[in-house]
Order: C-alpha cells, then sequence, then structure tokens
C-alpha cells in the first residue's frame, strides 16, 4: 500500500533566490524532489546585487555548493581555483 502525503502532491517552497535558496534548489533537484522557489526580486540573487559595489573576500572554495557545481559542470562550466578569491564578473 502506498500512503500519499502531502510531500508527494505539493512541491517544497524555497523563499528567496539567493546562495542559499539556489543551493537548496540544487539538491532538491539532485533528489528529484518537487520544488518552486519565489523570489521577491526581479532576478536570483537580487539582494547581493544591491551591494555590488563592494569586493567579495571568499575564496571559490567556500562558496560553490556541491549539488550546484554538478548541475552547472553540466552546462560546461568550469569551476575556478578554489584558492581564488571570487570577483564579481564570475558571479555574474
Ligand atoms: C556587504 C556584504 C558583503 C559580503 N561579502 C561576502 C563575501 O565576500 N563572501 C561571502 O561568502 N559572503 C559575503 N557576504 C554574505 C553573503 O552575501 C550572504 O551570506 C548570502 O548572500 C546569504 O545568502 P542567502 O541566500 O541566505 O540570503 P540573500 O543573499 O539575502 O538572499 C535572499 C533572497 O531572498 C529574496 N527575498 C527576501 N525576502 C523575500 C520574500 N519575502 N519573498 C521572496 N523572496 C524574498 C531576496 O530578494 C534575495 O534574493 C556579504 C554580505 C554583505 C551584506
Amino acid at each position: 500500500m502506498k500512503i500519499t502525503t502531502a510531500q508527494d502532491q505539493s512541491p517544497i517552497v524555497i523563499i528567496g533566490a539567493g546562495p542559499i535558496g539556489l543551493a537548496a534548489a540544487a539538491h532538491l533537484s539532485q533528489r528529484q524532489l518537487p520544488f518552486l522557489v519565489l523570489e521577491a526580486g526581479s532576478r536570483p540573487g537580487e539582494a547581493m546585487e544591491q551591494w555590488a559595489h563592494v569586493t567579495l573576500f571568499s575564496p571559490w572554495q567556500y562558496l560553490v555548493d556541491s549539488a550546484s557545481a554538478n548541475i552547472l559542470a553540466k552546462l560546461g562550466w568550469q569551476a575556478p581555483s578554489p584558492h581564488r578569491i571570487a570577483d564579481r564578473p564570475n558571479i555574474y
């Protein structure tokens, strides 16, 4: 007997397409679970866009989620050196 739960029918809703919301979406996608991302801004990463004038301080090794990297690699993305500081042209 298959027990039907609300999770079987409803997508998981992620509020916000910032780095964390997008990483959550990538993990759900990898598990083939239905999800819906709701973003208040006009594009993903809207909050970070608001401080685009600030130079990032983190090397790539701390910025790339594993599930996201898998999806991006299938699209031809090549991961930067893990020790390189991320700069804006490489994010957008
Ligand atoms: C000036 C500054 C410099 C930083 N530099 C670095 C750095 O160099 N390296 C580093 O690792 N981190 C840095 N950070 C921190 C980093 O930006 C955050 O850790 C990261 O953005 C958090 O991601 P998040 O997805 O949780 O939230 P956010 O990036 O805030 O994303 C949240 C998203 O949710 C959306 N949203 C909000 N409310 C709603 C709603 N009610 N409905 C729908 N959508 C909604 C927003 O529009 C946004 O797109 C910096 C932060 C600041 C402010």
